[in-house]
């Protein structure tokens, strides 16, 4: 689902067919989930492919290593142009990409000397699907600000995404919705979240979420379009007198959300702050932004 005997991904420095490359099996990685990874997503435009916020995505990825201290050589600019050729040889335009810095072998608790990178792309469809979610909060909160970097994207973390997903499934809804270890509104799984009450839009603020790219371009968006959102700490009990919420992510891109433990939104999805920003970003992503033969 994800290559076939054709694909080519990027590692350490070469293009090699994906299912020619291995790995080895004592890669500190592998056994305590210490490697940090991305998510971007590339659109086909009327100028060719654009990987929207490539070097943010880079340079979040370089930010999430040198929190947890992994060795990080390498150039941004270098990794987008590596990611434009990556999409090009594989003949794709509409994709998502997946970049993952992992470690040599290593069986102690100490930082590593060496790491690989490697960087993949795939075909997907809008991970959440297209339908609004019906959503449950989990029994999990998100790990604590204090344990580890929450705001890097680590390997390890995604542990904690994981069983709030498969828990929300197995209880009959799409996904889950995760508090903070104190019990306040954090994120989704692999998503952040925003919700509308009065006409104004609320989000929590940083500090036990991951700062989302696409967040960050939601918030510049409602900016544009002169929308009052507030960012700070929210009980999920306001939830009951909200209108309409929704998630946004790379992979989830921005999609709206029925109900949260069975209390539907009142406010039709089409009516919703959301889905005007879900307009604006599904133009603004498929408008090629700064193109990298300017860099070049
Ligand atoms: N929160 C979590 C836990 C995530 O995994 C993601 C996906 N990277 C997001 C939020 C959204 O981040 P972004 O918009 O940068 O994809």
């Amino acid at each position: 689902m994800y290559y076939d005997h054709k694909t080519l991904l990027y590692l350490d420095g070469k293009f090699v067919k994906a299912s020619d490359a291995s790995t080895d099996l004592y890669s500190q990685t592998l056994h305590y989930g210490y490697g940090v990874f991305e998510g971007i997503r590339a659109y086909k435009t009327e100028n060719g492919t654009s990987i929207f916020k490539a070097k943010e995505h880079y340079e979040r990825l370089k930010n999430s290593a040198e929190l947890i201290n992994i060795p990080f050589n390498y150039n941004v600019d270098e990794l987008v142009q590596v990611t434009y050729d990556l999409l090009e040889k594989n003949n794709l335009s509409d994709a998502y990409v997946r970049p993952l810095v992992f470690c040599d072998p290593n069986m102690s608790l100490t930082q590593p000397n060496n790491v690989s990178l490697m960087i993949c792309a795939w075909e997907w469809g809008a991970y959440l699907g297209d339908q609004q979610l019906r959503l449950s909060v989990a029994s999990y909160c998100r790990p604590h600000p204090r344990s580890v970097k929450i705001e890097a994207k680590v390997c390890g973390h995604y542990v904690n995404s994981i069983l709030a997903t498969t828990e929300a499934k197995r209880n009959g809804f799409d996904e889950a919705l995760v508090l903070d270890s104190d019990g306040y509104l954090a994120e989704g799984p692999g998503a952040n979240f925003f919700f509308e009450k009065d006409g104004v839009l609320y989000t929590p603020q940083l500090g036990n979420i991951l700062p989302g790219i696409t967040r960050a371009t939601v918030l510049e968006l409602g900016e544009k379009l002169g929308l009052e959102i507030k960012q700070g700490l929210f009980r999920p009990e306001e939830l009951k007198t909200a209108d309409s919420a929704f998630y946004c992510g790379t992979a989830a891109e921005v999609i709206g959300i029925e109900s949260v433990d069975e209390t539907k939104f009142p406010l039709k999805w089409s009516n919703s702050l959301g889905k005007k920003l879900q307009d604006e970003y599904s133009k603004l992503v498929r408008t090629s932004e700064l193109k990298l033969s300017t860099v070049n």
